[in-house]
């Protein structure tokens, strides 16, 4: 199609696309910023809020800016659409919810400061929802009554709150976040097998539309519950969880859920009897272990936990000097909800030594829990629970026959992988953009959501949960994709797919040919936004770059006398001249080339 100007023609002196007034930059509410702020440590945080989209409000708490909201309606948009041909239902459910149900469930003491409580005017508490198990199972129990009224699947995508202990990294760690969230209602065992399998598609597609790189992991489901649970894991430098995968096989797993094997005694050597050494000021494995020269993996490294069971407040873990305890696995040996490290004082009550020399030799007070691996090492070292001392020669069947073995440790790069035994574990960081469970009856029977079946008898519904965070997901793609210059976006959540520059806003020739691009590509069902500001070049293509266009249509007085205006890919950084008369057909076709 030719979008040549034409004098004689008559759409050139009328207002062009009034609809499309407000997409001018010049009149868009986009605050860049030139310098990286301090307070962003990640990538996406400092992009975020150097392209305009974000600005916070209080710690962990943001406001989302108009370009922001374009990129968060995209990915609502990517996710309503699959969500509903998934067959679940949008609903809207409170963000403020009643103590009472969160009693009722047993969640209220159970979630800690995590949940934000207020109270209103009569001094009845509430909270702000961190999630809404309860409101859901609430609503469905006081309608559905019969079998044939199930299977359901509400979702719906509303604002949460929960109190992290510590906010960061922007919107990908916030107090205050969108959550897509859905709560599936079922009659039977197959049911929620299948509907679970269903809503794992749903959040490939998802995911899979939002341009990401993600791996699907087996997931502990901690303070949620249930008996099954899969995070969905997009790989990038900056993600807070580590995941385990292996080449051979498709196994991949958050390192929680890696069952690592039971190793049986394979040393072979004479037990040397235990001897105590002095390792004055030496307080760390890499001190030791250079001033004896012996290896960190004849270490056995011994580290107090405190717990949040009243009965059984400090645990002791021991596992390879080179190793590290991981504490979700430690919490689920020892069966309470949480371990966190003990701080120095029920260190020194539980083991009579300072931290840096204890070790599991002659714990009386506590339970002392040992990882497998560290079953085979020989004449090992360990902290001696005297201050300034180590104990030498010491061997697990021999001095640590309290010692209740278990799988405590997280793995690491080279272990044998779980699934068939052939490949060899890699660790990725990751980062979390949806994480499902099947819950079961957890809150069916806590909170009598029932249903008569076939046979008119009275049985709990079993429920499955899936979360999204919508920002989150947005941070993750930009740790994913960009450059030193800026955001790099996938087409389908970019902001805006296609800036027009518009070099000389004063020559008219200029102007009319980047109006009629404009107008064309909004006729053709694409959302451009044209750059008519009066702004020096060198500043429109550097923010052009920062807010990440994947397509910059650039018409320049030179060009236009051409005939011609440049098209840039951001993402190659490739430009190339085109006439005017194929432009529009050739932005289309480079979009549709971006996927
Ligand atoms: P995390 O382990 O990262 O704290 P979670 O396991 O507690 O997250 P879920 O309860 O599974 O989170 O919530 C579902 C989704 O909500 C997460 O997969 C994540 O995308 C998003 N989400 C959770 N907490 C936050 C947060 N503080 N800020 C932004 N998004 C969040
Ligand atoms: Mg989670």
């Amino acid at each position: 199609m030719s979008i040549l100007p034409d004098k004689s023609k008559d759409w050139q002196i009328q207002p062009l696309n009034r609809k499309g007034l407000h997409l001018r930059y010049s009149r868009y509410f986009i605050p860049t910023l030139k310098e990286i702020p301090a307070e962003a440590e990640v990538i996406s945080h400092q992009l975020m809020l150097r392209a305009g989209m974000i600005r916070k409000l209080a710690a962990g708490v943001y406001s989302i800016l108009p370009l922001g909201v374009r990129v968060v309606r995209k990915v609502e948009a990517i996710i309503r659409k699959e969500m509903d041909k998934s067959g679940a239902m949008e609903v809207i459910l409170p963000s403020i919810q009643p103590a009472e149900l969160w009693k009722e469930a047993g969640r209220w003491n159970f979630y800690g400061k995590e949940l934000l409580r207020i109270s209103d005017r009569n001094d009845r508490e509430f909270c702000y929802a961190p999630t809404a198990e309860e409101a859901v199972t609430d609503l469905v129990r006081g309608e559905v009554r019969s079998y044939k009224d199930l299977p359901i699947n509400l979702y719906q995508i509303q604002t949460k709150f929960r109190d992290e202990i510590r906010p960061r990294f922007g919107v990908m760690r916030a107090r205050e976040f969108s959550m897509k969230d859905a709560y599936s209602f079922d009659t039977d065992q197959d049911g929620i097998d299948h509907t679970y399998i269903q809503m794992k598609q749903t959040y490939k597609s998802i995911f899979k539309q939002c341009g990401l790189k993600f791996k699907v992991v087996e997931a502990d489901t901690g303070q949620i519950g249930g008996s099954s649970s899969h995070e969905f894991m997009v790989l990038a430098e900056s993600g807070e969880d580590t995941i385990a995968y292996c080449d051979e096989c498709n196994f991949a797993s958050n390192i929680e859920k890696v069952s690592l094997d039971n190793c049986e005694f394979a040393y072979d050597g004479n037990h040397l009897p235990m001897q105590e050494i002095d390792t004055p000021q030496l307080k760390t494995i890499g001190e030791v272990s250079e001033f004896l020269g012996v290896s960190p993996q004849k270490f056995f490294k011994t580290l107090v936990y405190k717990t949040d069971d009243e009965n059984n407040k400090a645990v002791v873990a021991v596992c390879r000097g080179d190793h590290s305890i991981n504490p979700v696995k430690l919490a689920n040996a020892i069966g309470v909800n949480e371990v966190t490290l003990a701080n120095e004082e029920l260190i020194e009550s539980v083991t009579g030594a300072p931290v840096g020399f204890v070790g599991p030799i002659g714990l009386k007070k506590v339970s002392v829990y040992g990882d497998y691996s560290i079953k085979p090492i020989l004449n090992g070292i360990t902290g001696a629970n005297k201050k300034d001392k180590h104990m030498k020669n010491v061997n697990s069947n021999r001095d640590m026959t309290h010692v209740v073995w278990k799988d405590i440790r997280n793995p690491v790069d080279g272990d044998s992988c779980p699934a068939i035994g052939v490949g060899k574990l890699s660790l990725a960081k990751g980062i979390e953009v949806g994480h499902i469970f099947k819950l079961g009856a957890k809150y069916s029977k806590s909170m009598g959501a029932t249903f008569l079946d076939k046979n008119g008898k009275e049985k709990p519904m079993l429920m499955g949960c899936y979360g999204i965070g919508v920002a989150r997901t947005i941070a993750s793609a930009i740790e994913q994709s960009h450059d030193e210059k800026g955001i790099v976006w996938p087409v389908s959540i970019a902001p805006f797919k296609v800036i027009v520059i518009l070099l000389q806003p004063k020559e008219e020739l200029v102007v009319t040919t980047a109006e009629m691009i404009y107008a064309d590509l909004i006729k053709a069902g694409h959302d451009p936004i044209l750059d008519d500001r009066d702004q020096r070049p060198g500043v429109k293509f550097n923010e052009a770059d920062l807010i990440g266009f994947p397509v910059q249509v650039i018409v320049g007085k030179k060009s236009v006398a051409n005939k011609k205006a440049e098209i840039k890919v951001r993402k190659t950084g490739k430009i190339q001249d085109v006439p005017l008369e194929t432009i529009t057909d050739t932005i289309i076709s480079t979009l549709d080339g971006l996927g």
